[in-house]
């Protein structure tokens, strides 16, 4: 039996790092939204008892380090289950980017295994489960719109934003997270204010979503990656509402709402940025899951 599923990648409309805590993570504050870029995977039934990722991009990990792996060991481990998979990755996120990839690939293939393998686990249950494996795998599991506290994985579901146009922009650079955190100095950054955001998306205030959104993240990067501010800085000059670089970046994102200024900015980027997508929000949880 094959079962498809789709991996949407996320981006983070507002990014808060509170504190590193005694175990070493850090305490964040995220809104998070899925959007229309995804990764297809493909799980099949094999005879072996083992787990095997196709894939043919070539920063995509083939064995344990993959999470998509990680979760099918983790579902076979806890359930004792003598079966194998084959999980082909048609990889269409761009890796290292700020996107959440790996991690909707891992949620991904929570969702999927658990029907092929008719587990009965409930979204809740596959969202403890995905915690184990990383720290926004919770909230790939669920999609949609939410916030994300503790070290990620504390979901509080969000409705939608207002509908609008994502403009991506990924420079030809992968970022570490983990260098990112550690190059972070608390005592010397602007918090965004996360409430804020919460409310202008309950009230749903585009204007003011993109008045309040930021990334604590963000200026680490930015000194490390000039070329991070250049397409930043372009994406404003071509009339992005909001132009934000996603969780650690390097990818940046520009929300529009007229379909006559998103020609404008995606042509203007295409000049100089090789990856570029303009795709819509996914912001409701129930467009993807199952
Ligand atoms: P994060 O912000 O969580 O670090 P990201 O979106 O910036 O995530 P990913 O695309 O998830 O980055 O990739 C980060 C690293 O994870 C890659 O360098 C890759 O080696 C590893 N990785 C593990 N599994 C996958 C996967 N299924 N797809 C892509 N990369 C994966």
């Amino acid at each position: 039996m094959k079962i498809l599923v789709k991996a949407p990648a996320k981006i983070n409309l507002s990014l808060d790092v509170l504190h590193k805590r005694n175990d070493g993570y850090h305490e964040v504050e995220m809104v998070m939204t899925t959007i229309d870029l995804a990764d297809h995977i493909e799980l099949s039934d094999i005879r072996d008892n083992e787990i095997q990722i196709v894939s043919q991009n070539r920063f995509v990990p083939d064995d344990g380090r993959n999470l998509a792996y990680q979760a099918a060991q983790l579902l076979k481990d806890r359930y004792h289950i003598q079966k194998g998979v084959s999980i082909a990755i048609d990889k269409v996120i761009p890796v290292a980017a700020g996107l959440a990839g790996g991690s909707s690939d891992a949620a991904a293939t929570l969702r999927g295994l658990n029907q092929l393998w008719g587990l009965g686990l409930s979204v809740d249950e596959l969202a403890d489960l995905g915690a184990e494996i990383g720290s926004d795998v919770s909230f790939c599991v669920y999609g949609g719109t939410a916030i994300a506290r503790g070290r990620g994985e504390k979901i509080t579901h969000l409705q939608a934003p207002p509908n609008c146009w994502v403009i991506l922009a990924k420079p030809s650079i992968g970022v570490s997270t983990a260098e990112v955190y550690r190059n972070l100095d608390l005592n010397h950054v602007d918090h965004p204010d996360i409430q804020a955001m919460i409310a202008a998306i309950e009230r749903q205030n585009f204007q003011q979503i993109c008045n309040v959104a930021g990334n604590v993240l963000e200026n680490v990067t930015l000194k490390s990656y000039p070329q991070v501010k250049h397409i930043k800085d372009q994406m404003k000059r071509f009339g992005a509402d909001l132009v934000l670089m996603s969780g650690s970046g390097p990818t940046v994102f520009g929300l529009v709402q007229h379909d006559s200024r998103l020609q404008r900015i995606y042509n203007g980027l295409r000049g100089f940025c090789d990856q570029v997508f303009a795709v819509r929000m996914l912001g409701e949880r129930e467009r993807f899951l199952y």
